[in-house]
């Protein structure tokens, strides 16, 4: 899978991808993500991005034509299957989004910045908006941080155990039931004997139980 994404500060979005599952998904070759500078696509002396918004207010707007360059300069290489803005008016990102990101082989994320993009970037270049919350972000960068590792550690390969991700909470709308390590005691606290016993169906029936449990007491919601 490609991710393209676009964006004033690459440089915030260097460190995300380059530690533990998503380092590796990219060293394997299993996900290619691109930092694009949009400034790069600035016609502008000073590469500038932004201009004044219409009609008055505070807050700069990020201007179609860079966006429309450095849009059309990648479409000209490849198919994309998804065009995305990252935005707090998008649909919320969930576990049933990422899994269907995940399949697709080329996709954009364009980041935003200031006050936004200006609308004819939305209306005419962008078939996806998402959200990652119902909170206000400086920029569109961690957000895209979140989506490509909530993409890119489901891809097939990525993690070493490939079923571990399928465990994880919201696959099959669930949470995930309580995890323990080493040593079986500490300060008195003790580990359910249940998962000391070596029988494997009963600890997955208490895993099951647990699950189930857990979800009704803090998200019911996900099990109408
Ligand atoms: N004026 C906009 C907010 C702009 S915040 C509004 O009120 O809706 C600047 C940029 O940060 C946005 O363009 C978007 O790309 C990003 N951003 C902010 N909050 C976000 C969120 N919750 N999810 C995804 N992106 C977000």
């Amino acid at each position: 899978m490609r991710i393209d994404i676009i964006t004033v500060l690459p440089q915030l979005l260097e460190s995300p991808f380059q530690h533990s599952i998503l380092k590796r998904a990219i060293d394997k070759g299993i996900a290619q993500v691109n930092l694009i500078n949009l400034r790069d696509y600035s016609t502008h002396n000073q590469k500038s991005v932004d201009d004044y918004a219409f009609g008055g207010g505070a807050g700069m707007v990020m201007s179609i034509e860079p966006i429309a360059n450095c849009i059309n300069a990648l479409k000209a290489e490849r198919m994309y299957d998804e065009v995305i803005y990252t935005s707090p008016d998008g649909e919320t990102l969930n576990q049933k989004m990422a899994n269907q990101l995940s399949t697709y082989n080329n996709i954009i994320i364009l980041c935003g910045h200031y006050k936004g993009v200006d609308q004819r970037v939305r209306d005419h270049f962008i078939t996806k908006e998402i959200s990652i919350g119902d909170y206000v972000l400086s920029g569109g960068e961690l957000a895209a941080a979140v989506i490509c590792d909530s993409i890119i550690r489901i891809i097939p390969g990525a993690i070493s155990d490939e079923t571990s991700a399928l465990t994880d909470s919201f696959q099959d709308n669930l949470l995930a039931p309580p995890v323990y390590t080493r040593p079986a005691e500490y300060n008195g606290w003790k580990v359910p004997d249940i998962l000391l016993s070596g029988h494997t169906k009963n600890i997955d029936n208490w895993r099951d139980e647990q699950s189930l449990d857990r979800t009704q007491k803090r998200r019911p919601d996900l099990l109408k």
